[in-house]
């Protein structure tokens, strides 16, 4: 298999995997620790599947963004210590854009670690979008709208098969782009060394 074979592969299992965990998460209520041994690895194969889609390559934003993509999920945290972090009793305030701004702004200030803030960033959006289609929903633009935004969970499936569409659209073109001129090699690039 190809690379560009195993990525739409892996693409089509990510997709797979999510809805086999989704079913799992839906078949009954489970325990706080159950449903995040579920959810987790959904969050984080939602959020490759959309970097991979996106044609995100580095590995560095790719890592941080998956951080992102699951470090969000510790603001409920407080929610089990007794603290009053949601707005409207829904996921806490932090599962919207202020999260976001926030971890923007902060990437702006410190310049030194700009790169893994704004993948930080991506990532909490990336999560965001698979919340939206489950449980309450998120409170997407607290503190200017306390309400909390849900869409059908169809929308979030739609999404995914948009997104392994696009990689399979993409490995397809690539794949034609190297039949069409098979004499010719590509010359190697020098490795290079990322920093930070
Ligand atoms: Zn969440």
């Amino acid at each position: 298999m190809t690379g560009r074979a195993g990525t739409v592969a892996g693409a089509l299992a990510a997709l797979a995997a999510v809805v086999v965990l989704d079913l799992a998460l839906a078949a009954r209520s489970w325990s706080v620790p159950v449903e995040a041994v579920l959810d987790e690895p959904a969050h984080l194969l939602t959020a490759w599947l959309l970097l991979t889609a996106a044609g995100v390559r580095s590995r560095q934003v790719v890592a941080w963004a998956l951080a992102g993509a699951v470090l969000i999920d510790l603001d409920h945290l407080p929610i089990y210590a007794g603290f009053a972090v949601t707005a409207g009793g829904g996921r806490p305030v932090s599962h919207s854009v202020t999260a976001v701004l926030v971890l923007l702004v902060a990437a702006g200030v410190w310049r030194a670690q700009r790169t893994r803030l704004a993948a930080l960033a991506l990532g909490v959006v990336l999560h965001l979008v698979r919340d939206l289609g489950s449980g309450p929903g998120v409170p997407v633009l607290w503190p200017w709208l306390s309400d909390s935004l849900r869409v059908p969970y169809a929308v979030g499936l739609a999404v995914l098969v948009a997104a392994v569409a696009v990689v399979a659209v993409r490995a397809w073109r690539d794949g034609a782009g190297t039949t069409a001129s098979p004499g010719r090699t590509t010359p190697g690039s020098p490795p290079h060394r990322q920093a930070g």
